[in-house]
């Protein structure tokens, strides 16, 4: 159960337990709905600045839209409620979860008389696949769940109703013993994780799917790619296969989640040298000191509480 105080629903702070909605609301039924999950850390000189608010509210705001919704308020509005939620509860490190939902009205499908509803939750979340995640690397397997055909799912928005594939996929390996699923799409190009994108370093190159594929536009996909150039690695967005990636020296996931999280064995089969290698330890690193401290060099990517 999720603790916390007091919840963001549409522009009051409400008691945690009085944020509440009717059964009838259309996206209880029909999945309908745009979220999104963001990061606020700690920061080593003892601030709080929430990672890349302005982006995520921007995808928020799209993802919305890609729905054929509209969210009722500004860019600006739904990031002071995010910053408001934080301050209310007292969290100095906590993920947000703002959604975007349609509450009740007709349940016709084509039916545009419910309301769209804003919510933002915050809450202690601390490594999403587990305290050894990042030091060791996690253990991974290909879901038999393919990710939607492009003109199936709109993967560039985070739609709640999309996450029963990747429910379904994490639910299926967890059941097998793994941490995470790696999802392919229709083709058999490998796409992402269930809730991160993917990297790979092969034959001494890194990898990443392109935006033309169905995946997430992920914010931490983008500020790797960002700080893998800073330091000198070239990052290629080119489709590639399961054997390729069986093939790889180094695999690693990024997310607001999952940070830069390594995988050390997929399928049963050993990631490199099964340690996490060192292009993944210096983009750990250096997201790392991005979000926490160290490397100031984007102070544009930070919103202090
Ligand atoms: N892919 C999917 C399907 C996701 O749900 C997420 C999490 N938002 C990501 C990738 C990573 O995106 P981000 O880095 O923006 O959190």
């Amino acid at each position: 159960m999720i603790k916390s105080e007091f919840a963001w629903m549409n522009g009051k702070l409400l008691p945690f337990a009085q944020a509440t909605t009717h059964v009838s609301a259309f996206t209880l039924h029909y999945g309908l709905a745009a979220f999104e999950g963001i990061r606020c850390y700690k920061r080593n000189d003892g601030r709080s600045a929430v990672f890349r608010l302005r982006e995520h509210v921007e995808r928020l705001i799209y993802s919305a839209k890609i729905c054929d919704t509209i969210i009722p308020y500004a860019r600006e509005q739904i990031e002071s409620a995010c910053l408001e939620t934080l301050r209310a509860n007292k969290l100095d490190e906590a993920y947000i979860r703002p959604l975007a939902y349609l509450g009740p009205g007709a349940l016709g499908l084509g039916s545009r008389e419910s309301p769209v509803e804003l919510i933002v939750i915050a809450f202690p979340w601390g490594a999403y696949l587990g305290d050894d995640a990042h030091k060791r690397g996690i253990r991974v397997h290909i879901s038999s769940f393919t990710r939607g055909h492009l003109n199936n799912i709109m993967s560039k928005a985070k739609i709640s109703g999309q996450y029963i594939n990747s429910v379904l996929a994490k639910r299926e390996v967890v059941g097998m013993g793994y941490d995470e699923a790696i999802m392919l799409d229709s083709q058999g190009c490998v796409a992402e994780g269930t809730g991160e994108n993917i990297f790979m370093v092969y034959r001494g190159r890194l990898y990443t799917p392109p935006l033309s594929m169905p995946i997430l536009d992920g914010i931490t996909r983008d500020a790797v790619i960002t700080l893998a150039q800073e330091n000198g690695i070239e990052v290629v967005e080119q489709s590639f296969t399961r054997d390729m990636l069986y093939a790889a020296s180094e695999v690693f996931f990024t997310g607001t989640a999952c940070e830069v999280t390594p995988v050390r064995e997929i399928d049963k089969i050993t990631v490199g040298s099964g340690e996490p290698g060192p292009i993944t330890r210096k983009l750990q690193a250096a997201f790392t000191a991005a979000v926490k401290g160290g490397n100031d060099s984007h102070p544009e990517w930070l919103a202090y509480l």
